[in-house]
């Protein structure tokens, strides 16, 4: 199985891995490996299967936004408001002549025990940033609309209301399951004097595709690979089975897969995602995100090089010092894949400062390298299967429709809006993910797919929809 998919190479350092870290080489270790061969396949198998609606929740709780109706005399200031990573931003955007543009952006951390607490807590706090910055411009906030980008699983009532379905990406906040979270925002927004009212509510990676696809009406698709992970793709109304009956045109829709809590048989865990997901809040959900996304990497790496301390020597006797969950965190996983030194100066320094292993042997430091870049490798290629997923499904993956656009000789552009930090600040995941797209689609496809970083785009796409939406008001019935 590895071999056929990484290629000889990479199948003799899983191996090497798994002697290394396995006694007795039960198998398992290998497994990260297999995982993703069967992954692939099955992933694209039941991502196809997912969108009919046939397989899991995520597509037919949301209800899907309508969002090609912008009749492009949008105009105005905005505010948008970005909660759901590990920062959150207040934004003010300015819409007209056909453009959309941030004109002030302030970006907070998220203090740590607001994630945990009550949801009046955590929204007091968003509140009152928007209360300082527009009180810190003309402190005029009438008729302002206020987009809210929202990212967790929200099974949407109306363009500008929905509940929390559950958390994601380590927040727990009991009060809130269940509750509209515009209408809670809205509560906050009252008590701290402010006279603006959510106008939408979305989900960043409707934000994301609702800005590009502004600009490129050849956006189909959008993708978040930052703290967390997860798509949105625009499907023909009348393919969508809940919407029969409730929707007469038969334009496009935008459906939130969720797809971070895509899972299947096919998609088999390793001995350490099944610890990984142990240590979470939200066990047994979200496997998919658990594999891919910036929140969990670093964290299944530490398990990989814990149980190598633990079952051999080559850390010396420092196995104890890799027994803390989350101590190696994603980015410190980027700069130990990313170290071009020769002697892996940067690797020894991590290990040293946040690892605590004192002094380690170059070829101890290779094989840390090599385990954060199968890590990295794994989880890119099933972000790339998932993209495919959505291609295949709307016909643009070289086979049915586009093949006849090619036969014609008129290969169809086809573009996906993709966001976060995954993607566009650590350079050997991008092109991995690239790479795959690549080895799934053949060149010729390849080269009619453009994935556009699209940076700030769920925030300044939900400005936009807010300035769409309040322009017009009925084209926000839904
Ligand atoms: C959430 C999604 C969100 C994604 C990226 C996931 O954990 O469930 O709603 O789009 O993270 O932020
Ligand atoms: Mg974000």
């Amino acid at each position: 199985w590895g071999g056929a998919l990484f290629g000889v190479q990479e199948y003799l350092i899983m191996m090497m891995v798994a002697a290394v870290a396995t006694a007795s080489r039960d198998g398992r270790t290998i497994c990260m490996t297999d995982g993703i061969h069967i992954g692939l396949a099955g992933l694209l198998f039941f991502c196809f299967c997912h969108m009919f609606g046939f397989y899991f929740g995520g597509v037919s709780r949301s209800l899907p936004v309508r969002i090609c109706t912008f009749d492009r005399n949008e105009e105005g200031t905005y505010y948008a408001i970005d909660l759901g990573g590990t920062n959150f931003r207040v934004l003010r955007v300015e819409v007209g002549a056909g453009s959309v543009v941030t004109s002030r952006k302030v970006e907070l951390p998220i203090p740590e025990e607001l994630t945990k607490g009550t949801i009046e807590e955590l929204f007091n706090f968003v509140a009152t940033a928007l209360k300082d910055f527009v009180e810190s411009e003309d402190g005029n906030d009438e008729q302002r609309a206020l987009g809210f980008t929202f990212s967790f699983p929200v099974r949407q009532t109306s363009v500008s209301s929905g509940s929390l379905i559950r958390w994601t990406k380590g927040f727990s906040i009991e009060n809130a399951v269940g509750t509209d979270v515009a209408q809670c925002l809205n509560e906050a927004l009252a008590r701290s004097g402010l006279n603006v009212r959510v106008t939408a509510l979305v989900n960043d990676t409707v934000g994301t595709l609702a800005l590009r696809h502004y600009n490129d009406e050849d956006t189909v698709a959008a993708v978040i690979i930052g703290a967390g992970t997860n798509a949105c793709y625009i499907e023909r109304t009348d393919a969508i089975i809940k919407c029969q009956g409730l929707l007469t045109n038969s334009g496009g829709m935008v459906v939130n897969m969720e797809w971070g809590n895509f899972w299947s048989s096919h998609l088999p865990r390793t001995a350490y995602d099944i610890s990984l997901d142990d240590e979470t809040q939200n066990r047994n959900d979200q496997g998919f995100e658990k594999m891919i996304s910036g929140i969990y990497l670093g964290e299944i790496a530490r398990l990989v090089l814990h149980r190598m301390a633990l079952e051999s020597d080559v850390f010396g006797d420092a196995a104890d010092n890799l027994a803390t969950p989350f101590t190696l965190s994603t980015p410190l996983l980027a700069a130990i894949r990313e170290d071009d030194s020769p002697d892996l100066s940067e690797v020894r320094r991590i290990l040293q400062e946040h690892l605590k292993i004192p002094d380690t042997p170059l070829k101890t430091r290779r094989l840390v390298v090599k385990v954060c870049d199968i890590v990295t490798r794994r989880a890119a290629r099933l972000a790339a299967a998932g993209i495919v997923g959505i291609l295949k499904k709307l016909g643009r993956d070289g086979s049915g429709v586009a093949l006849s656009g090619r036969t014609r000789g008129q290969p169809r552009r086809t573009v996906v809006a993709i966001e976060g930090g995954m993607y566009q600040e650590y350079t050997v995941f991008r092109e991995y993910l690239d790479e795959a797209l690549v080895e799934i689609l053949g060149e010729e496809v390849a080269r009619t797919v453009a994935l556009k970083v699209t940076e700030d785009g769920s925030g300044m796409g939900a400005a936009l929809l807010a300035a769409v939406y309040s322009s017009n008001r009925q084209q926000g019935s839904i």
